[in-house]
């Protein structure tokens, strides 16, 4: 039988799946973070997803939530005991807010947010001793890399060599809910 990984290893691995989503968000014009949801027992992930404000149009489309919700929707369950979550950036007042609902046991971020961030900079919402579930947070992983990344993602677009922020399209978005399109004549 295989060595079990370390929660070290877990915790690497992790981060690295969602830097590597983070890269494909900004390859679509999306500020680039990155989440993965994973099995604390053994690493498995479960959930990877990025940032899609643009291409959805939706204030709530982080990383973070996107993955939370893939993960409990595979599952059938909300309550995601058991699983950590890894993210590329640290989490803003609504992403810790999920966490917190979700139930999420640990949470690996890498590069601190001054302006968000709601896990250790601005407010401390994910060990909150008054809400009823708090979680293990494990910060600053992979932190350089991240933080390169949105640097040279705002630098290309303020020189203008950023991919252009994609248009979104919503009659998508309501095909992948399963809802139809509101305009079927369209094209
Ligand atoms: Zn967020």
């Amino acid at each position: 039988m295989p060595d079990r990984p370390t929660a070290n290893e877990i915790q690497n691995t992790a981060m690295t799946a969602a830097m590597a989503a983070a890269t494909r968000a900004a390859a679509q014009g999306e500020v680039p973070v990155g989440a993965v949801v994973y099995r604390l027992s053994d690493g498995h992930i479960v959930a990877t997803a990025h940032n899609r404000r643009e291409n959805d149009a939706d204030p709530t489309a982080h990383a973070e939530v996107l993955a939370l919700r893939q993960a409990a929707a595979q599952r059938g369950v909300w309550r995601l005991e058991g699983h950590g979550l890894a993210v590329t950036l640290e989490p803003c007042p609504m992403c810790a807010g999920a966490l917190v609902n979700a139930r999420i046991d640990e949470l690996v971020y890498g590069a601190a947010d001054p302006k968000m961030g709601c896990v250790d900079t601005l407010h401390r919402l994910c060990d909150e001793p008054r809400f009823n579930h708090r979680m293990r947070i494990v910060a600053g992983v992979q932190a350089q890399a991240s933080a390169d990344l949105l640097r040279s993602f705002f630098a290309a677009r303020r020189r203008g060599t950023a991919p252009p922020k994609p248009r979104h399209d919503t009659s998508q978005r309501l095909r992948e809910e399963g809802k139809p399109p509101t305009d079927t004549t369209a094209q």
